[in-house]
């Protein structure tokens, strides 16, 4: 026998984003977020910038959000356009700092708050399949609980599964990749004396990243793009680190941090921009990085997912307020759009500002500014 479920939203995706739709929508109608069974990669990405204070007031999340003691990011140093630093101080901004979170804490902390608001989680092995049944008006979503299947009908259908935009694939619609940008990443231990800004360097063939982490450690992230020869460093830690030694702007930082093998972490992954077609649809939106992903060059990721999963929920809110649902998803598409827009402007703009490899297809492709 099925067990049966019946709510107002089922989201799909416990990140940030549908997180936030959840925290927002759980004191007023039945949420219930599904999420993965195993647990999957972790969440990378740590800095947050200080317009999220914002939003956080908005949704009622801030002393609880400062109680977290997240370290705060007042300096930023960027070597792009060439090969001098030039100093972003947040002394500058009128929202103040952003912060270097702890992102396994942060992404703990909001699922906490959307559990604390009445948001239903369910662990879940597969989700198996997504209909609409139009006579119903509702979605019903077949899962696997420890080898049960369950259905679960709901009125609102929310994607929030990341990068993988799994509902929307589901329903049709494909995320348009953008470009081929890729990350090979290590994190190393700090030593005391070293420095808590964190750092961009430009270089031939992509750019660098290296900021502090919680617990007296230093990331270093090199991005590329997937098809280039230079993506096989950032494949191997020890070609990683000996492109970085080759830099002579890095020399500070990896003279600050080990990256012994006891105390080294590495990955590689994908770091692309890409958008899906359309946002929203009949009962379904989609959120945060299912939405459309951004180049981590704009550190915007996780504030895109509080404020498209807040925009969401504001949406959703007023359609089941309604009796009579007027279900014009264009408001929220709409919204949607302008963000993508300003965001592929403002990439350009930043990849048109690095002009010293004019032969470098990196560089390339970027300066062209479009898919190559
Ligand atoms: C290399 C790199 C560096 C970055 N650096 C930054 C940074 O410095 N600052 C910043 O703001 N952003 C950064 N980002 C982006 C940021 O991490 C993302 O924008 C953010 O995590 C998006 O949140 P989300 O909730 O949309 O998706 P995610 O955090 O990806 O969460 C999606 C959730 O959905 C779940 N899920 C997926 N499929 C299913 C399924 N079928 N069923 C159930 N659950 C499912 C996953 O397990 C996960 O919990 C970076 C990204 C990359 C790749």
């Amino acid at each position: 026998m099925q067990d049966q479920l019946h709510v107002d939203v089922l989201v799909v995706g416990a990140g940030p984003a549908g997180c936030t739709v959840a925290l927002n929508l759980a004191p007023f109608y039945k949420v219930l977020v599904v999420t993965h069974q195993k647990p999957t990669a972790k969440a990378v990405g740590e800095s947050l910038p200080a317009a999220a204070s914002r939003l956080m007031q908005d949704m009622g999340l801030w002393s609880s959000f400062l109680n977290e003691e997240h370290q705060p990011h007042r300096l930023s140093k960027s070597h792009w356009g060439s090969s001098e630093a030039h100093l972003n101080d947040s002394i500058r901004n009128l929202d103040g700092h952003g912060w270097h979170l702890d992102r396994h804490r942060f992404d703990e902390w909001i699922l906490q708050q959307a559990r604390l608001r009445g948001a239903g989680f369910l662990k879940c092995s597969a989700l198996n399949d997504i209909n609409f049944q139009p006579y119903r008006e509702m979605w019903s979503v077949e899962i696997e609980v420890d080898g049960r299947r369950v259905q679960i009908n709901a009125n609102w259908l929310v994607d929030a599964t990341g990068r993988k935009s799994f509902v929307a694939k589901r329903l049709g619609y494909s995320p348009k990749t953008m470009d081929k940008l890729a990350c090979g990443w290590m994190i190393g231990k700090l030593s005391e004396s070293a420095e808590q800004e964190s750092e961009i360097y430009a270089e031939s063939e992509g750019w660098w990243y290296t900021s502090v982490l919680p617990n007296q450690q230093r990331l270093l992230a090199f991005y590329t793009d997937a098809d280039l020869t230079s993506a096989k460093d950032a494949h191997c830690h020890i070609a990683l680190l000996k492109r970085a030694q080759q830099l002579s702007g890095l020399k500070q930082t990896l003279g600050q941090t080990s990256f012994t093998k006891s105390d080294l972490k590495h990955g590689f992954c994908a770091a692309n921009s890409a958008t899906l077609p359309q946002y929203a649809g009949h009962r379904w939106l989609a959120v945060g990085d299912a939405a459309m992903s951004f180049d981590p060059l704009s550190s915007q990721g996780i504030f895109n997912s509080l404020y498209t999963g807040l925009a969401a929920s504001t949406f959703v809110f007023e359609e089941l307020k309604r009796n009579q649902p007027r279900y014009q998803v264009n408001e929220y598409n709409n919204a949607l759009v302008e963000i993508w827009n300003t965001y592929t402007n403002n990439q350009s703009s930043w990849y048109r500002d690095q002009k010293r490899w004019p032969q470098s297809l990196f560089w390339l492709r970027r300066q062209k500014g479009g898919v190559l």
